[in-house]
């Protein structure tokens, strides 16, 4: 998945990108409204993390200007700790969940998840599950029938986007758009790499090549 952090406060947005990283998030970062405002209806990003005091356009307006261009990708706002006032104008402006600073990473992290997983449709359910698969994104490993697979972190990245999209066709280029970074070269044969590397753990059917389109996650597990 990738993410969008606009955050003007460097050391909190260094803390944060380090952090996504590690929960296997490709990460774009902004200090600025105005280029925030661009850069996040322009660019494909599944979920935006929007502080409200920015230089610039102020987030409030950034998130305005995103909601009224017909953004729906998910936001979830940064505000500051006693400001109930900022946190509505937020709720009113669009927001889908909101923090207040200062948190634990740790909680930011397991809103991230559940938004995710909301906004894919996977609403009851406390962890990541399709194709008869579970995803337990603490300790990035899968489990099936009670057991664990281990994953590399390439390999949790690409089976998380694809059980967030189960039963969608995904070409090679709309993945590499979503697992990495604007700024990381993107290679479609490591991709095909990892795919395989997920067929040979998990069962060649599992994900399917459509000849010229793309993968096909969870067709056969219905
Ligand atoms: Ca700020």
């Amino acid at each position: 998945m990738r993410l969008l952090l606009v955050e003007d406060h460097v050391p909190l947005a260094d803390e944060l990108l380090a952090g996504l990283n590690r929960q296997g998030y490709a990460v774009d970062w902004l200090a600025d409204g105005r280029d925030a405002v661009h850069q996040g209806s322009t660019e494909p990003y599944d979920l935006i993390i929007l502080d409200l005091g920015l230089p610039g356009v102020p987030g409030l307006e950034v998130l305005g200007q995103w909601r009224a261009a017909g953004l729906v990708t998910p936001v979830l706002i940064l505000t500051a700790r006693d400001s109930w006032a900022e946190r509505i104008e937020g709720l009113k402006a669009g927001a889908d969940d909101y923090l207040t600073k200062p948190f634990h990473p740790e909680e930011l992290f397991l809103r991230i998840q559940a938004l995710l997983r909301r906004s894919h449709g996977q609403v009851n359910q406390p962890t990541l599950q399709a194709a008869g698969l579970h995803l337990d994104e603490g300790r990035q490993c899968v489990v099936r029938e009670g057991a664990d697979i281990q994953l590399t972190a390439a390999e949790f990245r690409l089976l998380r986007y694809f059980m967030l999209h189960p039963e969608q066709i995904l070409s090679k280029s709309h993945l590499a758009e979503h697992l990495y970074d604007g700024e990381t070269e993107r290679d479609s044969n490591v991709l095909e790499v990892h795919v395989n590397h997920l067929r040979r753990k998990l069962g060649k059917s599992v994900i399917e090549t459509r000849r010229g389109q793309g993968y096909l996650f969870g067709g056969q597990a219905r």
